[in-house]
């Protein structure tokens, strides 16, 4: 950090705060003591009566052109829930019924915890989006394994095929 976002000083100085156990950032002028905390990505598992999954094929840097489940960045002041909802309506404009919590990925290397919800798929007018160039259903026996964007995809999709819908996982990914 360079600049404080408050007050646009440059005087910031890494210390552990009186009461505190971490070392923060604490601007020298104003006395703002700026946290950091990891980020939540959230999204969904959507699948079908026929044995199908439905994957994204990202359009956007990281991991452009591999293919993805919908997720996103959690934003202020909505839920989990809701977030793995409109980012499957913004990547795939899909909707999802039945929906619940499937796998909860904690990645401390980056500072990223991942939730998934499993849901069936509501639509059949999903699509291409800015997001995503290709929209896609692929049956579980043709999953292109090679090409998924992301660890925690993988393991979340792994984890349906080896104990079904109505199973949860919390894991940690610390390599
Ligand atoms: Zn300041």
């Amino acid at each position: 950090m360079n600049f404080c976002s408050k007050c646009g000083s440059a005087r910031i100085e890494k210390k552990i705060p009186e009461g505190d156990t971490l070392p923060r950032y604490i601007c020298q002028d104003c006395g703002e003591i700026h946290y950091s905390n990891p980020n939540v990505v959230t999204g969904v598992l959507p699948i079908n009566d026929a044995n199908e999954i439905l994957l994204c094929r990202r359009s956007i840097e990281p991991r452009s052109g591999f293919w993805t489940l919908p997720a996103g960045f959690l934003e202020n002041g909505e839920s989990i829930e809701q977030g793995a909802l409109r980012e499957t309506r913004e990547e795939a404009k899909l909707e999802v019924n039945d929906v619940k919590l499937f796998t909860v990925i904690s990645v401390p290397k980056i500072n990223q915890v991942y939730s998934f919800f499993i849901g069936e798929i509501a639509n059949t007018d999903f699509g291409p989006t800015p997001e995503s160039s290709e929209v896609k259903l692929f049956h579980v026996d043709n999953i292109p394994w090679d090409e998924l964007a992301f660890r925690t995809v993988k393991l979340t999709i792994e984890q349906y095929l080896k104990h079904g819908r109505n199973s949860f996982f919390n894991r940690v990914l610390d390599h």
